[in-house]
């Protein structure tokens, strides 16, 4: 194994070394083993007693240090100086197969300089909804961290009630935050912005060196990339719950995965999160979040865009203003395949409209919706759509239109079904299962862990597993708590 230390090499303002504390009894309770070897890592060695120290307390083969990462961010609005991996640290980059470098980071590790009050913990619930979800996104084709693994410590943390304490081993293209690059503007330190736009740019936009203003171009690609991602988000229902700007990846993948969740019956006001109760990071608003924290992100680089503040800010909103256009073509193009619109129409952002519409109104469930309809072209049937629609919601004219519209198609229905059906998933991590998972991962059965992780590997095929139910009025989850 090559394992780097690359962020770590950076100026001592970016990190905090650590010594690895062992855990009392740490455990794997999932490895992902193709991910394993996709980063060139044997799964054999990952659970020896030195694999096991390296994906428990962050133990290096080489014997140095893993680091605490710096950064600050804004948390439901409100600037935090000074946030940092309170209970997470960063062991070191390895070169994948496809050349590319990924981190190696371990959450609930255990304290750091950065703790403040807490204890530096996670329990296994959210260790495990994180390890679930994210690779979840992943089966759905929407960048996102990944979970190399989840373990059990053998010790209890203290939430509203003593818990299995637990540790997720998380891989991404990069951990640095919109809030990594605030935390040096705040303290007025443009060179520390500098070293790490540079180190940015040399990992995640190599390309952008050659740009006229290679740090324009950097506020410019994470703008589209955000953008992207954030249109794939809407387009399967996922709410992320805490898009503060600690928790928004500079690399535009999903990242930190707390009180997250998926819609069941579509609804654009919906929040699960516990702790957002004004509502800021609904469903419906994540793409203005989005935005709002890219200007957050903006402001910390108008000292590198120009030497005269006007010009910078004007560039500085002319790569902003690039949101809306990358957003509404992903979301406008995702809406066509979810429909089956192989043609583009002018009045198909309209048609799309309104079936949110009757959703909303109909209470419809939002991805039983899309793989019915995609059932529905091929069998001609369209009973087990109107089924899913509470009265009120207009649903049968609005499928009247859509069959007039796919009449203009000129493909198969075969085609457009398998297309269908390639983009309209028929299981998501539904926020019942979830828990269901964790009530028993806690009492020590990860039976359900586990059929739930296989099934959302394939989560376009059809099935039987049951898996694609949503919930019955009493199985609701109604909030989700912070993945602390
Ligand atoms: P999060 O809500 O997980 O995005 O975390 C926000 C901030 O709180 C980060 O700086 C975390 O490192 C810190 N934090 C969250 N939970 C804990 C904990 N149990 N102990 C120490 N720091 C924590
Ligand atoms: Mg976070």
């Amino acid at each position: 194994m090559q394992l780097s230390r690359i962020y770590a090499s950076l100026p001592e303002q970016f990190s905090a070394p650590l010594t690895p504390a062992p855990l009392r009894n740490p455990q794997i309770v999932a490895l992902n083993e193709p991910l394993a070897r996709e980063l060139g890592l044997d799964p054999d060695w990952l659970r020896s007693p030195a694999g096991l120290a390296f994906l428990g307390q962050g133990s290096r083969p080489d014997g140095a240090p893993p680091v605490a990462m710096a950064y600050a961010g804004h948390q439901f609005g409100h600037f935090v100086p000074s946030l940092g991996d309170g209970r997470a640290m960063l062991v070191g980059e390895v070169t994948d197969r496809a050349r590319q470098l990924r981190d190696i980071h371990l959450k609930g590790s255990g304290p750091t300089p950065f703790s403040r009050r807490g204890d530096g913990r996670a329990a296994l619930g959210p260790v495990l909804r994180e390890y679930v979800v994210s690779e979840a996104m992943h089966a759905l084709g929407i960048p996102t961290t990944r979970a190399l693994a989840a373990l059990t410590t053998g010790e209890s943390v203290m939430r509203e009630t003593m818990q299995p304490g637990g540790v997720i081993v998380r891989i991404a293209s990069s951990h640095v935050r919109v809030g990594t690059f605030q935390y040096f503007a705040a303290q007025g330190d443009t060179r520390s912005v500098r070293i790490l736009a540079d180190h940015v740019i040399g990992r995640l936009y190599p390309e952008l060196t050659e740009a006229e203003n290679p740090y324009l171009a950097l506020l410019d690609a994470v703008t589209a990339r955000q953008a992207d991602l954030v249109a794939r988000w809407m387009l399967v229902g996922f709410i992320h719950g805490v898009m503060n700007t600690d928790n928004m990846s500079i690399a535009g993948e999903t990242i930190d995965f707390g009180p997250c969740a998926f819609l069941d019956a579509y609804d654009p006001a919906k929040v699960f999160s516990f702790i957002d109760q004004n509502g800021r990071y609904a469903y419906g608003n994540q793409p203005d979040m989005a935005l709002w924290n890219l200007g957050r992100l903006a402001e910390t680089l108008l000292p590198l865009l120009d030497s005269n503040h006007e010009r910078a800010v004007e560039q500085a909103k002319s790569a902003l203003m690039r949101f809306d256009g990358v957003f509404n073509e992903t979301y406008l193009n995702g809406w066509r395949k979810k429909l089956g619109l192989a043609l583009e129409e002018d009045g198909d952002a309209r048609l799309a409209g309104r079936l949110l519409t009757a959703m909303h109104r109909g209470e419809a469930d939002f991805t039983l919706t899309f793989r019915r309809l995609g059932d529905a072209v091929r069998s001609g049937q369209t009973e087990d759509i109107v089924s899913l629609f509470g009265p009120g919601s207009k649903i049968k004219e609005w499928i009247r239109d859509w069959q007039a519209r796919l009449d203009r198609e000129e493909r198969s229905a075969e085609a457009c079904h398998a297309d269908m059906q390639a983009t309209n998933p028929r299981i998501i991590p539904r926020n019942h299962r979830i828990e269901e998972m964790i009530r028993s991962a806690v009492t020590g059965d990860f039976a359900p862990f586990r059929r739930l992780t296989e099934a959302l590997s394939h989560p376009f095929k059809d099935g039987t597993d049951g898996f694609e139910t949503p919930p019955a009025a009493h199985e609701q989850v109604k909030n989700t708590f912070c993945g602390t």
